[in-house]
């Protein structure tokens, strides 16, 4: 399913904190259209890796590309994200006084701009988006309720569905189904895996079960580089995966 070779491209990456390398020499690869899980013990980088692919984090070395045209160790935090860089954070934030129709209506802003208000007109295209994201994210039958009556996997789908409405080309999503249910796992399986495709989704998982549920191929990190990448079968056989994960 690779459409037209990668979307993101991180070379050599470096960064230390207090001279300790949380990213040491990274390179990774994330095809246009793919879903790519990332794994790996506590420390191991993840988050510092989204850092600095989102440009909250600089580092000292190493070059990040977004397709073959966007140098983002050139572009600040709000213009990677105008380029159609979504970032979903572990925990769900909605507007809970506001339904699940008006938070997706407030997310159809740009980073650039500021927020619309919810008494500025709607255009035909807004309202067709907003049907579609509905139906991607499962809501439809709940649009008119307050998003504070959400279950906790709900609001996370509906945060999902906010980064949806401007049809991001890249999502990065941040520990999905903790503190989920076992059916919204399987739901939110279902989400992540008919995304990909239409964008490329990179999914940071502590949850071994959902990884092997939904990715094709799986990178693991371990101090800031690549240990292993592969299918889970490959990745989860390697010895020194098995290691990195048994001294946890
Ligand atoms: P993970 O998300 O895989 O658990 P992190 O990216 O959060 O790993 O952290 C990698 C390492 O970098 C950890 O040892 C962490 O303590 C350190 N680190 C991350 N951010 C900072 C920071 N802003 N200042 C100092 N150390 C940091």
């Amino acid at each position: 399913d690779v459409r037209h070779g990668p979307i993101l491209y991180l070379e050599d990456v470096s960064v230390s904190f207090d001279g300790f390398r949380a990213i040491n020499k990274l390179n990774l690869t994330i095809d246009d259209g793919e879903l790519r899980c990332i794994i790996g013990p506590n420390g191991a980088g993840k988050t510092t890796m989204m850092d600095i692919i989102t440009g909250k984090t600089r580092p000292d070395e190493g070059s990040v590309w977004f397709g073959s045209r966007h140098n983002l160790l050139q572009m600040n935090e709000p213009d990677i994200a105008s380029l159609g860089i979504g970032r979903k954070f572990q925990k769900p934030t909605v507007f809970e006084a506001l339904t699940v129709f008006q938070n997706l209506e407030l997310a159809r802003a740009t980073n650039k701009s500021i927020l619309p208000t919810l008494t500025e007109r709607m255009t035909g295209e807004i309202q067709d988006r907003i049907d579609e994201v509905l139906l991607l994210i499962g809501l439809k039958n709940l649009h008119r309720q307050p998003a504070g009556i959400l279950s906790h996997g709900q609001k996370q789908w509906l945060e999902i569905g906010m980064l949806l409405m401007q049809k991001p080309r890249l999502l990065l999503v941040d520990e999905p189904v903790a503190g989920m249910t076992e059916q919204e796992m399987e739901r939110t399986a279902e989400l992540l895996t008919g995304l990909a495709g239409q964008q490329s989704v990179v999914v940071v998982e502590h949850d071994m079960g959902f990884v092997r549920s939904i990715a094709r191929k799986v990178t693991v990190l371990h101090q800031g580089s690549v240990l292993a990448e592969g299918s889970m079968d490959q990745v989860s056989s390697d010895p020194r995966v098995i290691e990195v994960y048994l001294g946890e």
